[in-house]
């Protein structure tokens, strides 16, 4: 068979310990659903190809080319605080990689493609429904400009998949820079298998790190950045009102991008305390605790891959801790600094952390919608301008007024005009994020009625979230009482 992928597979080259081979397995009937051509054609895929009966049949993994090599991938993971020395790929499949036009590797995956030695238990399916919404998900925080893995494709299997009733099953093709998970390194400590420890953190840094091979430490310099990134990524979380709702830490990557959208959400209405998830009975995962648990999963990594950050065990801690030390400062400054941008603040003046903090204080008492909030203040920044504004769809209420007086006040120390502040503004305030219950309408209609309309739109819209079209009005909206959607499930 011809292929128009050309893979480049590494990990493979990595001893067996890290995977198991495996083939797919065939489902009766693949129907593409959608194809993402533009992420096609930045992998080097040609999106034509793809979208073809040949290239349907792999992505639903029913014929692999040669060059393929399916891989079920081996890790661990703390899963709400409890430790889970084996799990590993039970639905998902690493097929291969390829270099992109950018010139970085990806890993292409198919999640839903079977069972796998670590299954346990699990039918190594997904139903429909989790894969319109990571699809939809995955590519909003991309347009988002949140580091994430992608959806290259989603294929509907014409096989049913049983969970409570019998529901259509999918297959859905991610992309990410690669599936190495902190619970990846956490399950060859486990078995005390410390050289492949060893290798595996060697394999990174090459492919994710590779600056980090020409420090003193290579070891301590790849988890500094690692470190660096998981503070970025977790802050961009936060100014986006994005909940993954599952950050146990076989849900994290070492490369620093979002994995695992199960039970996540955006938050409509701002709460600091907002859980979405119908597994997260505790609230673990909830908006307010995300740096936090970032840190701990950092600090389990970093416990896993200890004797390698330095032989003698003291001399090791001491490193561990100061590099643990370093989330929170780096995680408050892009925090801060995010924040700043998004109220239209040009760089940090003392007083600005309790005007911001006291805005959120008002946004939650008064239950507004923390995006069209946002959006709203940048409106306000340049009232005159032609810009089309989301007035219509919120206001701030006489509760907002003395605070609005006083960001007013702050704001004219600006030196930009107002044009280009609001401009810089509208930049970095969405007006449209894949609201929970626009995803449940999508879903819905596919699922019971065959019916992808909303979806595709759904998706096309989100592709742009910057720019705000009245035309849209409806995706930008904040839902109405009786359409808040109030848990999230995983679904697989
Ligand atoms: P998750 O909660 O989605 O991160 O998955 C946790 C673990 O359960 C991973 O090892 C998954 O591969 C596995 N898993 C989830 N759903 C299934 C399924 N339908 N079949 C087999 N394994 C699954
Ligand atoms: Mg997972």
């Amino acid at each position: 068979m011809t292929t128009s992928i050309q893979f480049d597979n590494s990990y493979g080259r990595l001893p067996g310990e890290f995977y198991t081979r495996q083939h797919p397995v065939a489902v009766a009937e693949p129907r593409l659903v959608r194809l993402n051509r533009s992420l096609a054609d930045s992998l080097g895929i040609d999106p034509d190809w793809l979208s073809s009966k040949a290239g349907c049949l792999l992505l639903a993994g029913n014929s692999l080319p040669a060059e393929a090599d399916p891989l079920a991938c081996v890790y661990a993971g703390d899963q709400f605080g409890r430790f889970n020395p084996k799990l590993g790929d039970g639905r998902a499949l690493l097929i291969g990689e390829v270099i992109a036009q950018d010139g970085e590797r990806y890993d292409l995956q198919l999640k839903g493609s079977g069972k796998t030695p670590y299954s346990r238990g699990g039918d190594g399916r997904s139903p429909l429904g989790p894969v319109l919404r990571e699809f939809i998900v995955s590519e909003a925080m991309h347009a988002l400009g949140v580091p994430t893995t992608r959806s290259l494709a989603a294929v509907c299997s014409g096989e049913s998949v049983f969970r409570q009733e019998a529901l259509p099953g999918a297959v859905l093709c991610r992309v990410a820079r690669s599936h190495i998970r902190f619970g990846t390194v956490q399950f060859f400590a486990a078995c005390e298998n410390f050289s492949a420890v060893k290798q595996l953190v060697e394999y990174v840094i090459d492919r994710h790190y590779p600056e980090s091979r020409t420090a003193d430490n290579p070891v301590h310099a790849l988890f500094k950045a690692v470190i660096k990134q998981q503070a970025k990524l977790i802050a961009s979380w936060q100014l986006v009102g994005f909940i993954h709702g599952v950050m146990n830490t076989d849900n994290m990557l070492l490369s620093g991008e979002t994995v695992d959208y199960g039970p996540c959400a955006f938050m409509d209405a701002f709460r600091a305390d907002a859980v979405f998830s119908s597994i997260d009975h505790g609230g673990r995962y909830a908006y307010r605790n995300q740096p936090g648990i970032a840190h701990w999963n950092l600090g389990r990594l970093l416990q896993a891959a200890l004797p390698l950050l330095d032989h003698k065990s003291e001399a090791g801690l001491n490193l561990a801790q100061g590099l643990l030390d370093e989330f929170e400062p780096a995680f408050s400054d892009a925090y801060t600094s995010g924040l700043g941008a998004k109220f239209g603040l040009e760089e940090t003046q003392q007083g600005d952390i309790d005007l911001t903090s006291e805005f959120l204080v008002l946004l939650s008492r008064e239950q507004g919608d923390f995006t069209l909030a946002f959006r709203r203040l940048a409106d306000l920044v340049a009232p005159e301008s032609e810009e089309p504004n989301v007035g219509e769809l919120f206001e701030f209420s006489e509760a907002y007024q003395s605070w609005l007086k006083r960001w007013k006040a702050r704001s004219a120390s600006d030196s930009r005009d107002p044009r280009s502040r609001q401009r810089a503004m509208y930049a970095v305030n969405p007006s449209f994020i894949p609201r929970n219950h626009l995803i449940e309408a999508a879903i819905h209609a596919a699922v019971t009625e065959n019916d992808f309309g909303r979806f595709h739109s759904l998706v096309d819209v989100l592709s742009d979230p910057f720019s705000y079209r009245p035309q849209l009005a409806g995706y930008a909206m904040a839902p109405r009482q009786e359409e808040v959607v109030h848990q999230t499930f995983c679904g697989t």
